[in-house]
């Protein structure tokens, strides 16, 4: 057995306690297990701090003290007992408190003794505490030779800490690290000689030795480097496979003729001339469907693109080559407006259009399920109805996924598995998924891009007001409504408190409808907990321009279409995420005027909060909005993985910041991969093992989704 898999209870400082506590906590076993948990910061141990210069800003701190007095203090109703000590240095005096380990603490103090204390600083009433700091006798930790100037500070739980502090834990990766050290060979390096060179990259020791020791800074950013660069092959190793065996299947649907319905409604029907962004990306997806191979594609393109028709046109060339083609919405509201708009666009090009969804009373159920099975529908539209049992596709041949992140992978699975051959497959999606994360989410499928809105758009205004200004908001929209526009005001609905969020939205709607200066303004509601049929008649009032104003919640982020709406108010602005607030202002701008986009906020904003509302005033641009994002927010956060969870668990690599190292891996995967396509030579086995590593590690298999 491997160094590195033995057990960790054999590690000097562990033993089968502490041994089950790590295994428990924090999922550490074997020794490689230890190794390959980083630390998350380090502290710079040349710096031992005077009392006088640390202050609240600091995570933690090193000082040298001597303790003065000990005493027991007891507060709160409980009377809980702490034990105090109180210690100085030249510069003044501080105190150190603990409320548990007691006796092992008391045991170990003597006043009048100088000690190294480790720990976070806070401030009482002005006085410097530090509470369950790591403390050390200063002979000791001065005579102690160190490792590395750094001390690294690892991920902790509550319960593990209490055991195995920062320092015991420091130790043990030492004691670990001896062992590796003494075994020549415990570390085996996966990267070849020249891939190392090539890509400058230090060797795998040196890098895990650095990482946890660092020997100066500039070692540490090569060792972080390193890892994040093994990690990221990993990945792309995985993705890279993938790719080429789905390449290499050849059980894609043929779509050869470009026929009748796609012609008549080119010449006939279409409303507008395409951009050259839909021109360009219906040939792409007409590529896919002559190449023999499934389409696997995702559609990316901002709110007010025009992905809709792009999915109708594309749908005609299924319907031409007499299979039949679905669209499936992740709303009853946009699935109803897409079969608003099909329908029209079928009428006498002899192509047939039905709706199913949850709502579908007995007639429209029947009509689309009798009509899918026998053939006579050609298109079928709607929500998750979509995918249950019944619906049994006469020989379905191509699929559209409207709004992607709103469908859970497994629901999408389940589309796939409705037939034997594989239908093509078109993902559309408005919220950007930033290109590190779409080059490792999806970097087996293929990736279109509508970069180009419709003639005559002008950008949307966005402006932030605190609610303070709320007068002069009203008053805005008192001039937009005279010149005859419609406007949304828009009420997070966040799960937890939604009790809340509906009296915040029916406040609003009163006020709105009671005190609103003028108040013959038409106002309509709108939100999630009414009955499907209440929602569509106040979204349909709303479009036929009977109402001024629709106060919902967010329900309407995705894809409702009305021209004539020039404002979007969006109350306390700061609670949504930016591709949120980006989704509810591309509601908007969708005619010729000028539109606006109004964020509402209270007068305290955190940072986070500060930083979203100023980008969304600084740009339109969904991906500058979604990068930004990303580095926010983390990748975990992003739409669009949060209900797949992360398909990689990255260690130390960042797909938000870590773009070039990802574009160099790829490179190398695909190299390595022409020569060795199932990573099978002996040269190659720690490559395999390195790509195994992340596999499993991996929570989903993203070449059966999509
Ligand atoms: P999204 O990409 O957000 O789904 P839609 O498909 O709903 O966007 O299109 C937004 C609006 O733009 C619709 O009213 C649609 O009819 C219109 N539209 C789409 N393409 C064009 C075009 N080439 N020229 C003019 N208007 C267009
Ligand atoms: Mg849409």
């Amino acid at each position: 057995m491997s160094l590195l898999s033995r057990d960790i209870k054999f590690v000097g400082g562990v033993g089968e306690a502490r041994a089950r506590l790590l295994d428990r906590e924090i999922g550490v076993r074997t020794i490689a297990d230890l190794i390959y948990r980083f630390p998350y910061r380090y502290i710079d141990r040349s710096r031992i701090l005077r009392i006088d210069e640390v202050d609240e800003s600091m995570d933690s701190t090193y000082i040298q003290l001597r303790c003065r007095v000990v005493g027991f203090a007891y507060s709160g109703e409980l009377r809980k007992r702490r034990f105090m000590v109180e210690c100085s240095d030249a510069t003044g005096s501080c105190e150190l408190v603990w409320f548990h380990g007691i006796k092992w603490i008391e045991r170990r103090l003597e006043v009048g003794r100088e000690y190294l204390i480790f720990g976070r600083p806070s401030f009482f009433r002005s006085r410097l505490s530090i509470i369950h700091p790591d403390i050390e006798p200063i002979e000791q930790a001065l005579s102690r030779k160190q490792q590395s100037g750094f001390q690294g500070i690892y991920a902790s739980t509550e319960r593990l800490s209490e055991a195995i502090g920062v320092k015991t834990m420091h130790t043990i990766v030492h004691n670990a690290w001896q062992l590796i050290a003494a075994e020549k060979d415990a570390i085996r390096d996966p990267l070849p000689e020249d891939m190392r060179r090539r890509n400058g990259l230090m060797s795998l020791y040196d890098a895990l030795y650095n990482i946890h020791f660092p020997q100066s800074a500039e070692r540490l950013r090569e060792a972080q480097y390193r890892l994040k660069y093994d990690e990221l092959l990993g990945v792309q190793l995985t993705i890279q496979a993938r790719r080429s065996e789905r390449k290499a299947r050849n059980d894609g649907f043929l779509f050869p003729r470009v026929g009748e319905a796609f012609n008549a409604f080119y010449h006939t029907k279409l409303p507008f001339s395409l951009t050259a962004a839909q021109q360009r990306v219906i040939k792409e997806i007409r590529g896919d469907m002559l190449s023999g191979r499934q389409m696997n594609r995702l559609l990316q393109g901002d709110v007010g693109s025009g992905k809709t028709m792009v999915a109708f046109m594309s749908m005609l060339l299924a319907v031409d080559n007499g299979f039949q083609a679905c669209i499936m919405a992740p709303t009853e509201i946009l699935a109803r407006q897409h079969y608003a708009s099909m329908s029209r666009f079928a009428e006498g090009i002899g192509v047939r259009v039905a709706i199913l969804t949850g709502a579908s009373k007995t007639r429209e159920r029947s009509t689309a399920i009798e009509g899918i099975a026998s053939g006579d529908i050609d298109i079928l539209i709607g929500t998750h109805a979509l995918i249950e049992d019944k619906v049994q596709f006469a020989n379905l041949g191509y699929v559209v996924i409207d709004e992607q992140h709103r469908f859970g992978v497994e629901q999408r699975a389940k589309l796939w598995t409705k037939n034997l051959q594989p239908p093509h497959i078109l993902v559309m999606t408005a919220t950007p998924i930033p290109r590190t994360l779409a080059m490792t989410l999806y970097g087996d499928l293929e990736v279109s891009v509508i970069d180009e809105l419709p003639p005559g758009r002008k950008p949307i205004r966005t402006f932030h007001y605190y609610d303070s200004a709320r007068l002069r908001m009203f008053g805005f929209l008192r001039e937009e409504i005279a010149k005859g526009r419609q406007v949304y005001i828009v009420y997070p609905l966040i799960k937890e408190s939604e009790k809340m969020d509906y009296k915040d939205l029916y406040d609003g709607f009163e006020s709105i409808s009671r005190d609103f200066p003028l108040p013959q303004y038409r106002t309509t509601v709108c939100h999630g907990k009414m009955k499907n049929e209440d929602k569509e008649a106040a979204m349909a009032q709303f479009k036929r321009g009977e109402a001024d104003i629709l106060v919902a919640t967010s329900v309407i982020e995705v894809g409702v279409d009305v021209p004539n709406a020039t404002v979007m108010v969006i109350e306390s602005a700061e609670r949504f995420g930016l591709s949120q607030l980006h989704q509810l202002r591309g509601r908007v701008g969708r005619g010729g005027e000028q539109s606006y986009c109004i964020l509402m906020s209270g007068d305290k904003l955190s940072k986070e909060s500060r930083a979203r509302l100023d980008a969304m005033c600084a740009t339109n641009d969904g991906f500058e909005l979604s990068e930004l994002d990303l580095k926010l927010r983390g990748a975990g956060d992003i739409h669009g993985t949060q209900q797949s969870g992360d398909a990689f668990e990255l260690n130390i690599a960042n797909l938000a910041t870590d773009t070039q190292i990802m574009q160099l891996t790829r490179d190398e995967a695909i190299a390595i991969l022409d020569k060795d396509p199932k990573l099978e030579r002996a040269e190659n086995t720690l490559l395999a093992e390195l790509r195994e590593r992340h596999r499993k590690r991996e929570k989903i298999d993203f070449s059966n989704i999509s």
